[in-house]
């Protein structure tokens, strides 16, 4: 198993400008309680709060590492902080939505033990990552952060190897975005993929050719700060045990997790709906999965269908590319996967395919339908080969919700509405005594 350290590149024009804010107390302050996925196998343990690293690791010094902050006063997160640190935790967590993993900023150890007695206890306990986003990288060397390749699946490690490190003071800056994508290469690493290279100039990191502005995306172990999305890609040289496929099967960590939804009009799910007629976002969610490593196309993707009904009238679906983890209905920001979107009639036949808009990655479908049984199809926009670099595969994959107006309830069978009013006059009459 390699044990080799790797790192993300650095902003360095961030670099130039941070300053090394002063470490304010010894105390660690305590940041918003938030995972992704509890019970999961694998845990990746995001510390904001700052760590006394006690001891050397890969050869530098850490020392007493400051707590993530914008305003130098370490001690403290301000309601900017706190905001930043819940973007960040659920841009994280969107990055690795349908694997076995828990995005968490609740401390695995128990809370009496010291720093010192923390690491240990990292080093010893399987399936989890300790990532410190605070500091700068003076100890270490310029970048975006660090971290000990393959480490996440082995029994125990030794001096620190279960702590990795993202530098938001002069590697990343403070920023969601760009801690994000140091946070989630870094913990990539730990879960065993290496670089993405740059297959066409031979450059150690992939940008996708520097794509950046809508539609544009990078492989989140190459260079991923300045694309729109950051998505996990398959490459074809020596360096690309970066499948996410090889990555979920080898690590046993556990398969891919299903999303619940119906994969299949003959499976598909029920649609919520108010009884005013609007979906219920936090009840119409999901997430794609590639079903395989060689595959281009949506089918090679899982696809999740919902059934819903129309009282005859205008419709508007809407699937928002993303995950809904700070506010129901509002798409976090950090979406991974683009969709698609379709309306089938009662028989499987497409109807209509949802107008994406590419900044904002929503996809609406609005027009008349009869009175009658409708299916929604949410696939996959299906692998990308990069005109860049010919031989790339990114996948395609991640979480998205539903939204939308119009709608006819699902009619319950008689049997269920004979029940529940049963229930509900027995309810009342004992309440009236
Ligand atoms: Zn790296």
């Amino acid at each position: 198993m390699k044990f080799g350290i790797a790192s993300s590149r650095p902003l360095l024009a961030l670099a130039l400008t941070a300053v090394f804010a002063s470490f304010a107390s010894a105390q660690h302050p305590v940041a918003p309680g938030l995972s992704s996925n509890p019970g999961a196998r694998y845990n990746i343990f995001l510390n904001f709060s700052g760590f006394d690293y006690e001891g050397t690791w890969g050869g530098g010094t850490p020392g007493n590492v400051q707590a993530y902050t914008q305003d130098e006063d370490a001690s403290t997160f301000n309601p900017d902080e706190i905001g930043a640190i819940k973007e960040t935790w659920a841009r994280v967590s969107q990055a690795f939505v349908g694997f076995n993993i828990n995005v968490t900023t609740v401390d695995p150890a128990p809370s009496n033990l010291n720093d010192a007695q923390r690491k240990a206890f990292y080093d010893n306990k399987q399936y989890m990552t300790h990532t410190i986003i605070g500091g700068g990288y003076d100890w270490f060397g310029p970048a975006g952060g660090v971290s000990y390749v393959g480490v996440a699946q082995q029994g125990t490690t030794a001096f620190g190897m279960r702590t990795n490190w993202v530098f938001p003071v002069n590697g990343t800056g403070t920023t969601p975005k760009y801690m994000t994508a140091a946070i989630i290469h870094e913990d990539g690493h730990h879960l065993s993929l290496n670089h993405q290279s740059d297959e066409a100039n031979g450059d150690g990191y992939s940008s996708n050719n520097g794509a950046s502005g809508d539609g544009s995306y990078a492989p989140i172990m190459g260079v991923a700060y300045y694309s729109q999305r950051g998505t996990w890609r398959a490459g074809t040289n020596g360096l690309n045990a970066n499948d996410v496929l090889d990555l979920q099967n080898n690590l046993d960590i556990g398969s891919l997790i299903d999303s619940g939804i119906g994969h299949s009009i003959g499976t598909a799910t029920d649609l919520a709906v108010t009884s005013e007629g609007a979906v219920v976002s936090a009840d119409a969610q999901g997430w794609i999965m590639p079903l395989e490593s060689t595959g281009y196309s949506p089918d090679s993707y899982t696809k999740d269908y919902f059934k819903f009904n129309s009282g005859g009238g205008q419709l508007s679906l809407t699937a928002h590319d993303g995950t809904q983890f700070l506010q129901s209905g509002v798409a976090d920001p950090g979406a991974t996967m683009r969709s698609v979107l379709r309306i089938l009639d009662a028989n499987g036949n497409v109807l209509g395919v949802a107008t994406e808009d590419s900044t904002t990655l929503v996809h609406n479908w609005t027009g008349l339908l009869s009175a009658g049984t409708y299916f929604a199809e949410v696939s996959s926009y299906g692998a990308y080969v990069s005109s860049y670099e010919g031989g790339s595969r990114y996948f395609n994959m991640g979480a998205y919700f539903l939204s939308g107006t119009g709608f006819a309830p699902v009619p319950e069978p008689a049997t269920m509405l004979v029940i529940a009013s049963g229930v509900g006059l027995v309810l009342r009459r004992r309440r009236s005594k």
